[in-house]
C-alpha cells in the first residue's frame, strides 16, 4: 500500500489471530509519541525514555492497551467518563447532529437546537435559582469566564474595585492562565502566575490541618481564613470566593460538614460571590447532581465540564444564578466574551444524550443509596492495611493514605519520606496489575464511572488490595519501612 505519511503504517490495527483483538505495533507507536506529541502534564523527556502506554480501546468500566492488556478504570478516564466507555447512542447522538448541522456559531442573534435543548436541560437539573447556562469547551475556559463575568458584574454595579478573586491552595481550577492562577498549585504559578487580582487562603484539608481538633472544629477555622482575608483586603476589593466542593486534583480533600455552611454564611455577609467548581463534583458523582445540594452551598456560579458529555466530546460552561443573570441581561451591553465553539451543535447533543443516560438508568441515585454507601463501607476497610493510614469517601470520589508506620491518632502517623515517591511505586502496582489509580503525592485516589455495579466495586478493591501487598513488600524490601 501507497502511504501518505509516515504513520500510516505504524498507527493502524492489523487484524491479528483473533480477529476480537488487533495487533499493535506498540514500539513503533511510542518512537512516533515521543517524535511529535508533547503531552500535558508531563516530563517529556522522561516519558520519551519510558514511552507512553497506549489505550485504545474502551468499554464499560474497562480499557485495553495497544499490547491487550485489560485495566480497570479507578479514575473514570481523568474524572470524566461517567457513563462508562463505549456508549454507541452518545456517537450516534453526536453522528446523526454532525451529518444534520455539524457546525454553527451562536454569535450574531443565532442559535442552535442542541444548545438550546441543553440548557433548558442544565436549568432542570441545576439546584434551584439557575435558569442560564454559558457554554464553553473545557473547564477551565469555564473559569476564565467566571473571571471575566464576576468582574463585569461588579462593575455594572459601579463597583469598579470589586475585582479580586479569592481561591485556595492546593485547588484546581484548569490550566488557562486564569485557571491556573485560580488555582493553588505551586508548580502551576511560574512564568508571572497568578495574575494580579487573584489571591489564596488555606485549604480545609483535615489531615494537614487539624492536630488536635474535631472535624467540626476545623472545618470552621478553615472557614474563617476567608473571613481574615476579606478583611484583610477589605470587603469593597472583593469579588468572588470560588472552591472545588471536594478538592480533586488536590488529592480528594472531602472538607468537614461545617466547611461550606460557614463559607457561605461568610460569602454572605460581605455580599461576596460564591463561585462552586463542579468540574469533578457534578452529574453525580457525589450521588447529587450537583454537590452544592448536599454541602449546604448556594453558589452564584457553578463550573461544569467533564460529566457533562461523560468526556465523549470536549464541552464546558458556567451556570449562572439568578443574582448575576438578572445583572448582565437587566443593564444591557455587550458582554465581550465567547468562544467560536460556544454552545457546539455536536457538543451539546453528545451532552443530552449522556444526561438522557444518566437519568434513564438512575445513576445519580444509584451513587447516593447504593453503590456509593457500599464503596465508602469497602473502601474504609483499606485502613486496616499496614500501609494504609486513612482511606475516606464520598459519593464516588475516594482517597487513601500510605504510611510508614501508623499511630493510634491520625495526626500521628509517620510520613514516608516525599523523595521516596511511595505513591508512584504503588500506581504502577496498579497499572501493571490491572487497576487504574492516581497517586497524589502518597494518597491514591479513585473516582470510578458511576455505573460501576457493587460486584465491580469488590473487584476493584479486592485488585487494590493485592497491589497494596506487592507495594508492601517493595517498600519492605527496600528498607523503608
Ligand atoms: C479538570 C478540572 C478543571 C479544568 O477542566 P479542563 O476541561 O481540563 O480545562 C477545572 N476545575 C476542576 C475542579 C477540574 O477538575
Amino acid at each position: 500500500m501507497a502511504s501518505h505519511s509516515p504513520t500510516s503504517g505504524a498507527l493502524s490495527a492489523e487484524a491479528g489471530p483473533d480477529a476480537a483483538q488487533p495487533q499493535f505495533d506498540t514500539a513503533a507507536i511510542q518512537r512516533l509519541d515521543s517524535a511529535h506529541y508533547l503531552h500535558p502534564f508531563t516530563d517529556f523527556h522522561g516519558l520519551n525514555e519510558k514511552g507512553a502506554r497506549v489505550m485504545v480501546r474502551g468499554d464499560g468500566i474497562y480499557l485495553w492497551d495497544s499490547q491487550g492488556k485489560k485495566l480497570l478504570d479507578g479514575m473514570s478516564g481523568l474524572w470524566c467518563v461517567n457513563v462508562g466507555y463505549g456508549r454507541t447512542s452518545i456517537a450516534d447522538a453526536a453522528y446523526r447532529q454532525m451529518c444534520t448541522l455539524p457546525f454553527y456559531n451562536s454569535f450574531f442573534s443565532t442559535t442552535n437546537l442542541p444548545a438550546v435543548q441543553l440548557a433548558a436541560k442544565l436549568a432542570q437539573i441545576a439546584p434551584p435559582g439557575f435558569q442560564h447556562v454559558f457554554f464553553t469547551n473545557s473547564g477551565s475556559e469555564a473559569n476564565d469566564t467566571n473571571v471575566r463575568m464576576v468582574r463585569r458584574y461588579w462593575d455594572l454595579l459601579g463597583y469598579e474595585e470589586r475585582h479580586t478573586i479569592i481561591s485556595r491552595r492546593n485547588a484546581y481550577h484548569g490550566s488557562t492562565m486564569a485557571g491556573a492562577s485560580l488555582g493553588g498549585m505551586d508548580g502551576m504559578h511560574d512564568g508571572g502566575l497568578p495574575l494580579p487580582g487573584i489571591v489564596h487562603i488555606g485549604q480545609p484539608n483535615y489531615l494537614e490541618g487539624g492536630r488536635g481538633m474535631t472535624e467540626a472544629e476545623f472545618g470552621l477555622l478553615a472557614a474563617s481564613w476567608l473571613e481574615d482575608k476579606i478583611l484583610e483586603l477589605g470587603a469593597d476589593k472583593v469579588a468572588a470566593f470560588i472552591g472545588e466542593p471536594i478538592q480533586g486534583a488536590g488529592g480528594v480533600v472531602i472538607p468537614p460538614a461545617t466547611y461550606w455552611p460557614e463559607i457561605q454564611r461568610i460569602c454572605d455577609k460581605y455580599g461576596v460571590l460564591l463561585i462552586a467548581d463542579e468540574v469533578i463534583c457534578g452529574f453525580g458523582r457525589t450521588g447529587a447532581w450537583f454537590a452544592s445540594e448536599l454541602f449546604g452551598i448556594r453558589p452564584d456560579l457553578i463550573t461544569f465540564a467533564k460529566g457533562v458529555t461523560s468526556g465523549y466530546v470536549p464541552l464546558g460552561g458556567v451556570l449562572v444564578g439568578q443574582r448575576v443573570a438578572d445583572m448582565l441581561i437587566s443593564r444591557g451591553g455587550e458582554f465581550h466574551h465567547g468562544f467560536t465553539y460556544s454552545g457546539h451543535p455536536v457538543a451539546c447533543a453528545a451532552a443530552l444524550e449522556n444526561i438522557r443516560i444518566i437519568e434513564d438508568e438512575g445513576l445519580v441515585a444509584q451513587v447516593a443509596n447504593v453503590t456509593g454507601p457500599y464503596l465508602e463501607r469497602h473502601f474504609a476497610a483499606l485502613a486496616d492495611h499496614p500501609l494504609v493510614g486513612y482511606a475516606n469517601s464520598f459519593g464516588f470520589v475516594a482517597g487513601l493514605n500510605l504510611v510508614r508506620r501508623k499511630a493510634p491518632v491520625l495526626h500521628d502517623h509517620e510520613p514516608f519520606a516525599p523523595e521516596l515517591e511511595v505513591g508512584m511505586l504503588c500506581r504502577a502496582h496498579m497499572f501493571n496489575n490491572g487497576v487504574i489509580m492516581r497517586a497524589v503525592g502518597d494518597r491514591m485516589i479513585i473516582a470510578p464511572p458511576l455505573v460501576m455495579t457493587t460486584a465491580q466495586i469488590d473487584e476493584m478493591l479486592a485488585l487494590i488490595r493485592f497491589c497494596l501487598d506487592e507495594t508492601y513488600v517493595d517498600v519492605k524490601a527496600h528498607g523503608w519501612l
